[in-house]
């Protein structure tokens, strides 16, 4: 049922069968924009009723949890250091610029950009989809089960880092607001110590959406949004110094769920040989999150080994 509902946007669907504007406003909006970057009369319903199913099917699933530090000592090389310990080789600062096939059209291996070629049983492309797209030789293009990413275009959104000189929202967690352009956000230092500053300040990271108007803005007019908002949920925020302020632009963050998006998912095994993808919008059971691009990478992976 859920998946067949992914020909109408979220908004339709929840007015049509007679579900309130105010519950859509101040429940779905946010989290349409937490979930996909993209306001509720763009997104397709399809995310939206699978991720509340998925919340609502088990207690655990809908808890929260959050990293206790930076994503580079506390998820990257962690992950790295279980690849090494398994003969694995991580390089890093090494992009591949295109695919090798051999003159039966078979994948053999990729290119970096410092020129090195790398041999391979099976390549799974792990880039994100506007990366994939531009690696795919052309001749692939058209490709069943691959040429459905052509359609698919990725969501912009901005995250905001600020560090004040005290706490903004006086909890931890993470909070959801309706009708602001900061419809996610959360006081890191309040949830994880090691991103408490020195002193009685507070380390305040936001989510910017949706970002199709700012993603070109310069830094102070983003923080002209940012902070109105801020001020108009948090009125202390009006009295309290804005020490620094990052704001990170991901023009092409994840795939953008509009209605029919689902049909355009490529699968984990393409039809060339020795290729396979992995990555959030690849096809699987819930929408683009690190589960989904854990899940798909665990496919791939699978796959690979089964290669013949
Ligand atoms: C602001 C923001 C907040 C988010 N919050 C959450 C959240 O709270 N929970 C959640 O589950 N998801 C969240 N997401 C979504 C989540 O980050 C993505 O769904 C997930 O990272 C996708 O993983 P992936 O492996 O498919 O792609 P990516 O994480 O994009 O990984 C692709 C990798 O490919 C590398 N790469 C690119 N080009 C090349 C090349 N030419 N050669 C070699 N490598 C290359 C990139 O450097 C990158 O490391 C958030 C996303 C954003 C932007």
């Amino acid at each position: 049922f859920i998946q067949a509902q992914d020909g109408q946007t979220y908004r339709d669907w929840h007015l049509q069968r007679g579900l309130t504007p105010n519950l859509l406003e101040r429940f779905f909006a946010p989290l349409a924009l937490a979930l996909d970057f993209t306001p509720v009369d763009q997104i397709s319903a399809y995310p939206v009723l699978n991720v509340c199913s998925y919340f609502a099917s088990a207690g655990k699933n809908s808890r929260v949890a959050f990293l206790d530090g930076p994503t580079a000592t506390r998820l990257f090389e962690p992950i790295e250091r279980f690849l090494e310990l398994r003969g694995g080789t991580v390089r890093r600062s090494a992009p591949v610029v295109g695919l090798q096939v051999d003159e039966r059209g078979m994948v053999r291996g990729v290119r970096t950009a410092a020129g090195d070629a790398v041999e391979a049983d099976a390549v799974v492309l792990a880039t994100p989809l506007h990366r994939t797209r531009e690696l795919l030789p052309d001749r692939f293009r058209d490709a069943a089960g691959v040429r459905g990413i052509y359609g698919l275009t990725s969501a912009p959104v901005i995250t905001a880092h600020l560090w004040f000189d005290r706490s903004i929202v006086g909890a931890g967690n993470i909070h959801f607001s309706p009708g602001s352009r900061v419809p996610v956000f959360a006081e890191l230092s309040r949830v994880a110590p090691a991103f408490q500053p020195a002193g009685a300040g507070c380390f305040l990271e936001a989510v910017v959406a949706p970002a199709d108007d700012l993603i070109t803005a310069d830094d102070s007019e983003i923080e002209r949004v940012v902070l109105s908002d801020l001020r108009r949920l948090f009125p202390v925020t009006a009295s309290a110094t804005l020490l620094k302020s990052v704001y990170v632009r991901v023009p092409r963050s994840v795939y953008r769920a509009a209605p029919g998006s689902e049909a355009l998912r490529p699968s984990t095994q393409t039809p060339v040989r020795g290729l396979l993808l992995a990555g959030d919008y690849v096809a699987g059971p819930i929408p683009s999150s690190m589960e989904a691009a854990v899940m798909s990478g665990t496919t791939a992976g699978r796959l690979a080994a089964q290669r013949d």
